[in-house]
């Protein structure tokens, strides 16, 4: 029997949030490999005779090289098992998907992309926010504060499109981009919001003005993991928590 490889979007942390596809890829796996945004609740859905391998890039551990990670997926698949490589949010963005296709798909190994709700568009929405609105703007723009090469992203450019940014990996850099989209001539009154942990029970979240945004987030202690939404649809963040933990809405009931 031929194994396979499955990359696996587990959305933003709300079990509830997951795919049919997910849960049933998962389901079928004798291998998970998951990164440390993935909580036990979604890794449940394996078997319990599945292989867990928490490949994480964070929690205090050193990280695991992105090599290992393809190896690994590559030598289990060849070996005839089927392989879930769980990623948080989709596996398309901001998560080094892109690379473990191409890996993949150098090895001859047969692989299907499952796609996640991407927190970027969780976190809005968590918070009540339209990315597009036919009144305020026709597009949003994802973006990274983080590039791999420091000053690749062209800050003063993205604030003269108007659109709404919606900022991952940025909190621990928002001195930096608050400056610079204000240097970019975004206005500072332009209106922010910052949800941390969204969907999950101890999201936390505010609502603020670009030019106080630095400030408000130390002040808040909110950390990552979170997004930024920065742009006029924010003005419209609903139910923002401040340093509460937000209540976490009423479950489905939906048979596993
Ligand atoms: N592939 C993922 C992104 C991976 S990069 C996706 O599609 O969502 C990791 C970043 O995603 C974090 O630094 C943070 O900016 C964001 N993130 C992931 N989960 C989050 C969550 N539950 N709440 C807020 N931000 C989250």
């Amino acid at each position: 029997m031929s194994g396979r490889v499955y990359l696996v979007g587990a959305g933003p942390g709300d079990p509830e949030l997951l795919t049919l596809k997910a849960v049933k890829a998962l389901k079928q796996a004798d291998v998970v490999l998951c990164d440390d945004l993935v909580g036990e609740e979604i890794l449940a859905y394996a078997r319990p005779n599945a292989r867990i391998v928490p490949v994480g890039k964070r929690g205090g551990c050193k990280s695991t090289p992105q090599e290992f990670i393809e190896r690994l997926m590559v030598s289990e698949a060849l070996r005839g098992r089927i392989v879930v490589r769980l990623k948080g949010g989709d596996p398309l963005i901001f998560g080094r998907g892109g690379e473990e296709c191409a890996a993949l798909r150098a090895a001859g190994v047969a692989f299907e992309v499952v796609n996640g709700i991407t927190s970027g568009l969780a976190a809005a929405t968590a918070l009540g926010i339209p990315l597009t609105h036919r009144d305020l703007c026709h597009g949003a723009i994802f973006v990274t504060g983080h590039e791999r090469h420091s000053g690749t992203t062209d800050w003063a450019a993205l604030a003269k499109t108007g659109l709404p940014l919606v900022i991952y990996m940025g909190v621990a850099r928002c001195e930096d981009i608050q400056g610079k989209l204000m240097e970019g001539g975004l206005a500072g009154a332009t209106p922010a919001a910052v949800v941390c942990n969204a969907t999950l029970a101890d999201q936390r979240s505010i609502a603020t003005r670009l030019e106080r945004l630095a400030e408000d987030v130390r002040g808040s202690g909110i950390g990552s993991p979170a997004i930024m939404v920065i742009g006029e649809v924010a003005r419209l963040a609903e139910n923002t928590s401040g340093n509460r933990a937000a209540p976490r809405p009423q479950a489905l009931h939906l048979p596993r």
